[in-house]
């Protein structure tokens, strides 16, 4: 599925939408350049699932968790990560298989450990068509 938006809130209020419906487990990879909007749409995400603290990137940690929504939202940036044993270190599979909602920023630099079923979710810009119109392909690998 590829929607199109054109401001910030348009692609948060998407982003709610999924957050909404989503189920216990459910696990989006998140990638696209930096400024694209990846933090705008786990902000939605968030909303959509009840969180009520600020969400903001994970920048120093890997993982940032948010307990105050309806299912447990695990909001992952792995942007710094060299090596897949870092992933280990901070028991990733415990929030993958732990039944909350999981969202992964920059998760193609963890693709090898995401698990199949996963809905990933790519970001994009195009000059051609303004500084606001962001392209957001969703592809959900099913189970
Ligand atoms: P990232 O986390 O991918 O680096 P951010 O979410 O932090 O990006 O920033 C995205 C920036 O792009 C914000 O300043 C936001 O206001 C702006 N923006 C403009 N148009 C859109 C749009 N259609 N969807 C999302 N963000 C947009
Ligand atoms: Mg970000």
């Amino acid at each position: 599925m590829v929607i199109e938006t054109r401001s910030p809130e348009e692609t948060r209020s998407f982003a709610r939408k999924l957050g909404e419906k989503a189920v216990p487990g459910t696990i989006y990879t998140l990638d696209g350049d930096l400024g694209t909007g990846k933090t705008v749409f786990a902000k939605g995400l968030a909303e959509g699932l009840g969180v009520t603290e600020p969400v903001s990137s994970p920048t120093f940690t890997i993982v940032q968790e948010y307990l105050s929504g309806r299912i447990p939202f695990y909001h992952f940036d792995v942007y710094r990560i060299e090596e897949p044993e870092e992933m280990e270190e901070v028991g990733y599979d415990d929030y993958f298989y732990g039944g909350g909602v999981c969202l992964i920023e920059w998760a193609d630099m963890v693709r090898d450990i995401i698990p199949k079923g996963a809905i990933h979710v790519t970001i994009e810009k195009d000059p051609d068509k303004g500084f606001d119109y962001r392209r957001i392909t969703i592809e959900d690998t099913g189970n």
